[in-house]
């Protein structure tokens, strides 16, 4: 360490500058603010530097002060070098050095006198009793105990700036620096400030810039001139007396600040973690309808952000309704398939047990027609409808009745399906149509109600259905089971089944119980031998059941005899055909249910009706599971950018908003960083100022879904938000929490680096 110049016997002056050089850069031109400046400085001066407009007054006070860097030389602070000095050395060294006081005072105006000064001993660490007693003790010593309360903004000049001086007493330094401390005031403040100043300057160095010396002159113990960047006169160079008092006092502050020590925190005196959450709150409704505005913005971006994700979710949810599947045509998501786990055929007992489980709307028994659109048509019309029975029709007739007899049916369809418009609609009824069963089998119906579809249970592909009677329906399920058999006829002890027969069954009624009219091709069965009178075994297989009939092949049909056999005049269409009696082919395929479908009345309870069902010994298959979609596909190419995009584009929107509204904050922050405040700090305080407005957004938006979903607001945009919160999960609150939090977060970051990217005078000069 280099010893002391100032000739006072080996203490080390406070402040030393060394051929100190500090120049401006701007717009391609280098200025010399202040060049090879020699100057040493101790306790106990009071220190006037004046000069003309642009000799490097503030250069040379920005630069003993840490607010500004310098280029050449060395400044020594205690005999310590600082030319090493990065921006945060800086901040230290202020925060330990230096109290500022300046021209335009840097006071939070939204703040009191009394927080003005808390501030800085915040900002310091100091101990909230600490606190008190010193802020008392200090206004008192400035004369403005008064005032204590009051805001800054209601102040005068003068008692501004005694504000500011007591805020650069607070903290205890060994040197303050004042640019042009008077320059805004009267004379008669000016001359209370100027004696003010040398008052404290008893135990202080203190250096003052200012253009109007005389208003210093009874005051000072030093006067510096400064012309052209360079020091044109010091009056006070080693002044013995100055010096000898410098000795004294600075025993004395010493001892002084060794037990301010104490009371701070931590040695480095920073900020606690406890002061940052007060100021960080304290800002956030310092400045009454800055924090409206801010919580306006917040609650926009709430609302938005949550109907950009329910939206997505109801899309979502209304795409994957659009599935299909190969095998359950009808499909609807509502609807679930049950079959029993012993496979036994359902009884009335079952309808019963399941009509009463929770959330059942209705059952369809026969549900293997469901999946079967069948062809109703005459020779103007032909339509495509799902069938059900009459039991399970729960709508209004439209026109028409009831049907009474085992042929009449009902038709429903929606309002804009062209059989149901005004022109047609009135032909369709009364009249006979003829529908067709899986097996090839026919039969003419009449429709004798119509009524329009309750489009909640609509299937997607086809619009209509047609409610058919019991007996109806037992003969449509009849043709499916005998349409998806798999037939195998046994003949002289040798079968062929499946693939390899191409044998049909079909009922006719001139056909006797216990027989059975075969082709002539049967005879293959016999090596040259005779069919006709034989036994012959029909078995049908199918998904359910296995069922077989023993009957005697009473004749065998040739191109001759087949119409005079069976009464059909198509020969080639029906070859290949056995035909059975009626009574035998019900034995074969008026079978009951094996599998029935079920609708719920609310699709988000499916899994509880599940659970009931399969507990009651059911197996299910819920539609809606089995939907084929490319919903997720879909969402994840085009929702979820498009999603990430709005987001975004709202992150944008709020951040230039809220940087609107802070912009204020700016001198705010620089004055912070003046008074020797650390950036992370600053950035924390301003962290919590929003997020503690997001805080209040979200809880004042979960207040208003709490009203909305107790139907306490009305209203046509409420009723459709109240449709959107229905997608909300708890978890999705959550989310949607954490994700307004970093929006805050990132929100307040990019401010900030916006901030530091200036210096702190550099942002202050633009606020000015
Ligand atoms: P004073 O306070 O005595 O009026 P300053 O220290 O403000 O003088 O300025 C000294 C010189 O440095 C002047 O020539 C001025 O133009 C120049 N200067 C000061 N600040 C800046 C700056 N931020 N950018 C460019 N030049 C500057
Ligand atoms: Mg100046």
């Amino acid at each position: 360490m280099e010893t002391g110049v100032d000739g006072t016997g080996g203490y080390y002056a406070v402040i030393q500058l060394k051929n100190v050089s500090k120049y401006y850069y701007s717009k391609g031109m280098i200025a010399s603010g202040i060049s090879k400046v020699n100057l040493t400085l101790n306790i106990g001066e009071f220190v006037v530097i004046t000069g003309e407009s642009g000799s490097g007054k503030s250069t040379l006070l920005n630069v003993i002060s840490g607010l500004d860097s310098y280029e050449d030389g060395e400044m020594y602070i205690n005999g310590e070098e600082t030319s090493h000095y990065v921006a945060a050395d800086f901040e230290e060294y202020r925060k330990k050095y230096i109290g500022n006081i300046f021209q335009n005072f840097n006071l939070v105006n939204s703040y009191t006198v009394y927080q003005n000064v808390e501030l800085i001993l915040l900002i310091n660490g100091y101990k909230k009793d600490e606190i008190k007693k010193r802020i008392t003790d200090i206004l008192r010593r400035v004369g403005m105990s008064e005032f204590a309360n009051t805001k800054v903004s209601k102040l005068s000049g003068g008692q501004k700036q005694r504000v500011s001086i007591a805020r650069a007493l607070a903290k205890d330094t060994d040197i303050i620096v004042a640019d042009e401390p008077t320059g805004n005031l009267d004379s008669e403040s000016a001359e209370g400030i100027a004696r003010l100043l040398s008052e404290i300057s008893k135990d202080k160095l203190v250096i003052v810039v200012t253009h109007n010396y005389e208003q210093f002159a009874a005051y000072a113990t030093r006067k510096i001139k400064m012309h052209d960047g360079k020091i044109a006169e010091d009056d006070g160079v080693s002044v013995p007396n100055a010096a000898a008092a410098a000795i004294n006092v600075r025993e004395a502050a010493g001892n002084n600040s060794e037990s301010d020590k104490d009371t701070r925190n931590t040695a480095a005196g920073s900020i606690s973690v406890l002061s940052k959450i007060r100021l960080g709150i304290r800002n956030t409704f310092n400045i009454f309808h800055k924090f409206l505005l801010l919580l306006v913005v917040f609650i926009f971006v709430v609302v938005a952000v949550t109907s950009e994700y329910t939206s997505y979710n109801y899309q979502k949810e209304e795409m994957e309704k659009l599935g299909w599947n190969d095998y359950f045509w009808n499909y609807s998501e509502d609807r679930v398939v049950l079959q029993k786990s012993d496979d036994s055929q359902f009884t009335e007992d079952d309808y019963k047990a399941i009509a009463n489980v929770v959330n059942v709307k209705s059952t369809a028994p026969n549900d293997i027609i469901l999946d079967r659109s069948i062809y109703i048509e005459d020779e103007n019309i032909s339509l495509e409808a799902y069938p059900r029975t009459v039991d399970e029709f729960d709508g209004e007739l439209l026109m028409g009745r009831m049907p009474e007899k085992r042929n009449e049916v009902i038709l429903t369809g929606n309002k804009d399906d062209y059989y149901f418009s005004e022109e047609i609609v009135n032909d369709l009824i009364d009249k006979k149509y003829t529908i067709y069963f899986d097996d090839g089998r026919e039969t003419k119906v009449k429709i004798v109600g119509l009524a329009y579809k309750n489009s909640e249970d609509s299937s997607y592909m086809y619009s209509g259905d047609v409610f058919v009677t019991n007996e109806l329906a037992d003969e449509l399920r009849k043709g499916v089971y005998n349409a998806n058999s798999s037939i195998s006829i046994t003949i002289n002890g040798k079968t062929q089944a499946g693939e390899a027969s191409y044998y049909t069954i079909a009922a006719n009624s001139k056909v006797d119980k216990g027989s059975a009219i075969v082709p002539e091709d049967v005879s293959n069965f016999y090596n040259g031998g005779k069919a006709k009178g034989k036994e012959i075994k029909i078995s049908a297989k199918n998904l359910f059941y296995k069922k077989s009939v023993k009957l005697k092949m009473a004749d065998i049909y040739t191109e001759k005899n087949f119409s005079t056999l069976t009464g059909y005049k198509d020969f080639d269409s029906y070859y290949g055909t056995i035909f059975i009696s009626n009574a035998d082919f019900n034995k074969l395929f008026k079978q009951g249910n094996y599998q029935v479908s079920v609708y719920v009345d609310d699709v988000k309870q499916m899994d509880q009706t599940l659970a009931a069902l399969e507990n009651m010994g059911y197996v299910t298959l819920p539609l809606k599971e089995l939907l084929i979609n490319d919903a997720g596909g879909v969402a994840s190419i085009i929702q979820v950018p498009i999603a990430v995009i709005i987001v975004l584009a709202l992150f944008f929107i709020a951040y230039f908003v809220i940087r609107l509204i802070l912009k204020s904050r700016a001198a705010y922050f620089s004055i912070l960083r003046m008074l020797g405040l650390a950036r992370k700090n600053i950035r924390r305080i301003m962290d919590i100022e929003l997020v503690t407005v997001t805080n209040i957004a979200y809880i004042i938006y979960l207040a208003l879904i709490a009203l909305i979903k107790k139907h306490i607001l009305h209203g046509e945009y409420i009723d459709y938000i109240s449709t959107m919160v229905e997608y909300m999960e708890i978890k999705d609150y959550v989310i949607l929490y954490v994700v307004l939090l970093i929006m805050a977060l990132l929100i307040s970051g990019k401010f900030a680096r916006s901030l530091f990217r200036k210096t702190a005078l550099g942002t202050f000069r633009e606020e000015e």
